[in-house]
């Protein structure tokens, strides 16, 4: 089964995936090679990179290590991938760091680790990649969060470099539309990863969420990576600037809690 109901044409297509090596990126990466893409997978674990693409075609995968902190390593892995493919159509950004943060005992480390791969990284790679879009008219996704729309418990630090990241989608869409490069964020909820498990085994967490979640369960990185399929393709050539939320409702509420009871008016 592959992860898509519908079939892309990615073939001869080239797409480059930031944080590749698990989650909601290794998901992305696969539904784009089981569209026919070549997949350039970009992160710091070269084995995790591997166990991606492991199943699939070598010719169509590239497993690049790089730092997304670094723009001097962003800029020789996408060179790389231009000496080999000779072209980039997709770039997703999806590298990401989440840790909590509590405004009374501030740890400014946490702060410059989650700044400088959601915010930095973002920069770091949408400067190298936009030339190549240009030459494609290609097009740029950002994993961002539903953590950017509004306020999340004892994370604000988090919730400000994702708001960052959808604003900046916003902006470069203004900035580049022009140059025919599309750019999009997709806005996860609460998705099943190694960055959210151990949230997702404690019961209580687990039942609260369940009472903000219209469709009844977390998500899964494969509903993220189908979007990604569509948002990337020509089906959606008028859509940029787009915050799109994959959240199983979750965004829809103002924050009422779902009733226990069935409610019945007279
Ligand atoms: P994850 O930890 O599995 O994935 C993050 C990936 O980014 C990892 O592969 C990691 O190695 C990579 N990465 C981190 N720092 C990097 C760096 N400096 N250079 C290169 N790669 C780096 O977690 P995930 O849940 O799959 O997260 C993926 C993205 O989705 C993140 O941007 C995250 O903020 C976002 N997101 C996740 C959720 C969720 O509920 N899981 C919700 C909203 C948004």
């Amino acid at each position: 089964m592959t992860i898509s109901w519908a079939t892309y044409s990615y073939d001869g297509h080239v797409v480059v995936v930031t944080g590749a090596g698990s989650g909601i990126g290794r998901a992305i990466a696969v539904a784009f090679l089981e569209q026919g893409a070549t997949v350039c997978l970009l992160g710091r674990s070269q084995e995790a990179l591997r166990d991606t693409i492991a199943r699939f075609p070598a010719k169509r995968t590239f497993a690049v290590p790089a730092d997304v902190t670094v723009q001097a390593e962003v800029d020789s892995a996408v060179q790389s991938i231009l000496d080999r493919f000779g072209r980039i159509d997709v770039v997703v950004n999806n590298a990401g760091l989440s840790e909590p943060s509590v405004i009374d005992d501030f740890d400014h480390q946490a702060w410059d680790r989650m700044r400088s791969v959601n915010l930095d990284g973002f920069i770091h790679v949408a400067r190298a990649a936009v030339p190549m879009l240009e030459a494609t008219g290609g097009n740029l996704i950002a994993i961002s969060s539903v953590a950017g729309l509004g306020g999340d418990w004892g994370q604000f630090a988090y919730n400000a470099t994702k708001g960052g990241v959808n604003t900046m989608v916003q902006s470069l869409a203004l900035d580049l539309g022009g140059r025919g490069i599309r750019v999009n964020a997709i806005a996860p909820g609460f998705i099943a990863t190694r960055q959210t498990q151990s949230r997702l085994d404690d019961a209580d967490f687990s039942n609260a969420l369940m009472n903000r979640v219209p469709m009844n369960r977390a998500g899964v990185p494969e509903d993220v990576a189908r979007l990604a399929l569509y948002l990337a393709s020509p089906d959606a050539g008028y859509i940029t600037g787009a915050i799109i939320p994959v959240d199983g409702g979750t965004t829809a509420s103002t924050g009422t809690p779902r009733p226990l009871r069935p409610i019945h008016y007279q």
